[in-house]
């Protein structure tokens, strides 16, 4: 439902949290983010409102500059812990946030699980980041591209990958995604709001866009590899 991602020299912990508040009006079930601590990528994640997210938080905290965020509107699966996002892998090496719904999710899991993929939770999601592991050969701009290009239906996707922890991948598909610029640091968020405290300054992905965020640099391309160059659309509105 609601996405939020940072690439930057600050903790990005806050950013997200904060940005995640933005985009409540959508409505959500959950929350969770993903971050690369000194310890690699933690997740926390949980059922209810962000208020619960934080009190995890202080209990387990993780602090880190590059992370993904995300408040979810189950579609495939009920509402619970497990279920949230972001999803992982078994390698614990990739996470995910999406908006959208993976239409044929049942197929890829299937054919993964043969592969010798275990799954924790009913989602749709859950699939996309065992996908991307399985076709990783390490560059995650390429395992991404070759992913959504098995998956049918709609979607945004925020990804992190331990392997290459100096970058955040986005996609759109069918599913809203915008790119905040900034200085020495990058966002993307699945509406404006998300990012707009600091940024004026976005991209607005089309379907069969993505954008590799790196601290000080975005570049843009299509799903099929395509090198794009866009406008940066300046945000004159406050909320
Ligand atoms: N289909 C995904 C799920 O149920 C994403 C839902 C959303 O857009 O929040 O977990």
């Amino acid at each position: 439902c609601g996405i939020v991602g940072y690439i930057g020299k600050r903790d990005s912990k806050d950013i997200l949290i904060e940005g995640l508040k933005k985009l409540e009006y959508r409505g959500y079930d959950s929350a969770g983010i993903a971050v690369f601590t000194d310890h690699g990528l933690e997740i926390r994640k949980s059922k209810g409102r962000l208020a619960v997210l934080e009190d995890k938080l202080r209990d387990e905290p993780i602090e880190g500059s590059v992370g993904i965020g995300h408040t979810r509107w189950a579609t495939h699966g009920k509402p619970s812990d497990v279920n949230s996002h972001p999803h992982t892998d078994n390698s614990h090496k990739f996470s995910v946030v999406h908006n959208g719904i993976v239409e044929n999710y049942l197929d890829l899991k299937e054919e993964l699980a043969e592969k010798g993929h275990r799954f924790l939770s009913e989602t749709d999601t859950e699939v996309i980041s065992h996908l991307i592991a399985d076709e990783y050969d390490g560059d995650i701009v390429k395992a991404v591209q070759r992913a959504v290009k098995r998956m049918r239906g709609a979607f945004a996707l925020g990804v992190l990958t331990e392997y290459e922890s100096d970058r955040l991948v986005a996609v759109r598909f069918a599913s809203p995604l915008i790119i905040g610029i900034g200085e020495g640091e990058n966002f993307i968020g699945s509406d404006i709001p998300a990012i707009l405290e600091h940024t004026r300054n976005v991209y607005i992905l089309n379907d069969g866009e993505m954008a590799v965020l790196r601290r000080g640099s975005v570049e843009l391309m299509t799903t099929d590899g395509e090198i794009i160059s866009k406008e940066i659309f300046h945000v004159d509105w406050d909320l």
